[in-house]
């Protein structure tokens, strides 16, 4: 299996089979991401992924689902997108859904006729890094669409029958911007109607521009304490069923659980964990690294 550079994807997509076709990030300017800053984008060869597909074909274990790496494969062209699929198909007549990393702007350049298409050759469940749904915060990202172009988009996609999972980013706004980024996500969440919400906590990486606008003060970053507060309020505002995946290693509570039935559970268990991490802690800015072992 052709990988180049390092090769990223979610926790829940452990088991599926990882099949390269990009190279690197066709945005690559988020401010607060260093995932790809080494790469330079390519796009794969369907020699190349057809190459692939033979190879793991002959492993042992059938799987069922591959995803297609990496930063947002789903920029291809719906022409080459279809070809990709057409050739899973053949291959893997048993392979139930083709899931892969989307940007917002990847589906705004396909046309309502092509999402259909390529969800009738199980192209479905997307990752999508939506991170804030606010536009202030978008901005301070550099993330390449509005609050409206993302309502849009993922709107489409559920007319297509494609469902997704949305990123977002606890603490991205900031203290300036905390209230409206986690109102306006709720809001996000409540009219698209995710399958699965996937927490992180915000991290600054050095090298990034964000990370020089923390230092030099012009980002204040929220406390231990803010950032599961947002959690919290992230958890009572979603009212649509979906799973709530805060399983990533830089949420100080782990949680995972389906709402809206869980959703007493997922609270109580949060308030629960924050009772177990000090006040030292949880008034002070998250550390980088300790997070997920922070209750005693
Ligand atoms: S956050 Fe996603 S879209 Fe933005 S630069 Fe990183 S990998 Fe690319």
């Amino acid at each position: 299996m052709k990988y180049t550079g390092t090769t990223y994807r979610p926790p829940y997509e452990a088991d599926s089979l990882l099949l390269q076709a990009t190279v690197g990030c066709s945005h690559n300017t988020c401010s607060f991401c260093s995932m790809y800053r080494d790469q330079c984008f390519k796009v794969e060869s369907l020699e190349q992924i057809e190459k692939d597909l033979k190879e793991a074909s002959t492993w042992p274990r059938k799987f069922d689902r591959i995803f297609l790496v990496n930063a947002d494969a789903f920029v291809l062209s719906g022409a080459k997108l279809k070809a990709i699929g057409q050739k899973i198909a053949e291959l893997y007549p048993w392979c139930k859904t083709i899931a892969t990393n989307a940007r917002i702007t990847n589906i705004t350049n396909k046309t309502d006729q092509e999402l259909r298409e390529l969800r009738n050759l199980n192209f479905n469940e997307f990752t999508i890094g939506l991170e804030s749904a606010s536009d202030n915060v978008l901005n301070i990202y550099n993330k390449g669409y509005s609050q409206d172009e993302a309502r849009t988009q993922l709107l489409r996609l559920r007319k297509a029958g494609i469902s997704f999972f949305l990123n977002i980013i606890i603490g991205g706004g900031g203290i300036k911007h905390s209230s409206e980024h986690i109102q306006d996500t709720i809001d996000m969440v409540n009219d698209t109607n995710p399958d699965l919400i996937y927490t992180s906590y915000m991290h600054f990486y050095p090298g990034t521009e964000l990370y020089e606008e923390r230092e030099k003060g012009n980002f204040v970053e929220n406390t231990v304490r803010m950032n599961l507060k947002e959690t919290k309020d992230l958890l009572s505002g979603v009212n649509v069923s979906t799973n709530f995946f805060g399983l990533h290693t830089s949420n100080p509570v782990p949680m995972y659980g389906v709402l809206p039935n869980d959703k007493e559970k997922l609270l109580n268990q949060l308030e629960e964990g924050i009772s177990q991490i000090q006040d030292s802690v949880l008034d002070n800015i998250p550390q980088t690294g300790v997070e997920g072992r922070l209750i005693k």
